[in-house]
């Protein structure tokens, strides 16, 4: 039977992707995210053509814990359960502490961190009912370490790599793992749409931004992909990566060697 997937912020970016490669494989798919409703259905059409299993779109918005539980309701009730959950959604925001907008924290926060905690509360009795589930958590290399101006930010990916370990142990008896993944930059809109906001805060060109700031310790000098964060997430959601749970795997050319 077709897997039954559901990827959080995935009508863009390293979701979107990520939704793709199970929709390739023949799974169920739930994405979900913001955007135009005719780029979300083309999307959405785009990966069901893909898939031997049914794509479908639910627009939750990972700030709202209703609407979270309604999201996994739904993938239950249309596909009997959740074998793969991908907590993914994220936004950005740049700016020094004194100046971070309160209510901008807070919403990264809700969407970085509390998000996947929502997600996991609704899922794990689905996936113990079952015995087995794969849980992913997107966190990034700011998850491990830090740059300036990203507070809220890295303090989410911080949560989520602390979440995902908890959850872990909480669940190492049951079939389930939960794991997380640590990319470096991906170009992707939410990279494109900081590059502005640095170069401002940092006093540099934009070209800057990406050679000085982003690449300056992605060791390799290149971006990571999208695709190669998607087959990172399809290895974690294999039965090869069984005893894998409780860790991350980092996929951000070097940046955290140093
Ligand atoms: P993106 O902007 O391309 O995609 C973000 C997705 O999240 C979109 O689908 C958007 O609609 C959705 N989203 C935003 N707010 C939401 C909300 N309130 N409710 C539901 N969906 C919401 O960004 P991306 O770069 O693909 O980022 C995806 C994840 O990868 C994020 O968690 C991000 O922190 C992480 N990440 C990105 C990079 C990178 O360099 N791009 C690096 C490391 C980690």
């Amino acid at each position: 039977m077709a897997r039954s997937v559901v990827v959080t912020g995935s009508t863009s970016g390293i979701g979107l992707g990520i939704a793709r490669a199970f929709a390739a494989e023949g799974a169920n798919v739930i994405i979900n995210g913001f955007g135009k409703a005719e780029e979300i259905e083309a999307a959405r059409a785009e990966l069901d053509s893909l898939s031997t299993g049914r794509v479908l779109y639910h627009g939750a918005d990972m700030t709202k814990p209703d609407q979270i539980a309604d999201l996994i309701a739904t993938a239950a009730r249309e596909f009997g359960t959740v074998d793969v959950l991908v907590n993914n959604a994220g936004i950005q925001h740049v700016s020094k502490i004194e100046d971070f907008p309160v209510e901008k924290w807070d919403q990264l926060i809700a969407i970085l961190l509390s998000s996947a905690f929502h997600t996991m509360r609704n899922t794990i009795p689905l996936m113990k009912k079952a015995g087995k589930g794969r849980i992913i958590n997107v966190a990034s290399a700011h998850g491990l370490v830090a740059s300036p101006f990203k507070s809220a930010y890295v303090a989410a990916k911080h949560g989520v790599l602390g979440l995902t370990k908890t959850a872990a142990l909480e669940l190492a008896e049951t079939g389930i793992t939960v794991n997380a993944i640590c990319p470096g930059y991906v170009l992707t809109p939410l990279v494109e749409r900081q590059i502005p906001d640095t170069a401002r805060e940092r006093g540099i060109s934009e070209e800057a931004v990406k050679t000085d700031v982003m690449l300056r310790l992605q060791a390799t000098k290149e971006f990571v992909s999208i695709e190669e964060v998607a087959a990172t997430a399809l290895f974690l959601a294999s039965d090869a990566a069984r005893q894998i749970t409780g860790t991350h795997i980092s996929i951000d050319g070097g940046w955290t060697a140093q």
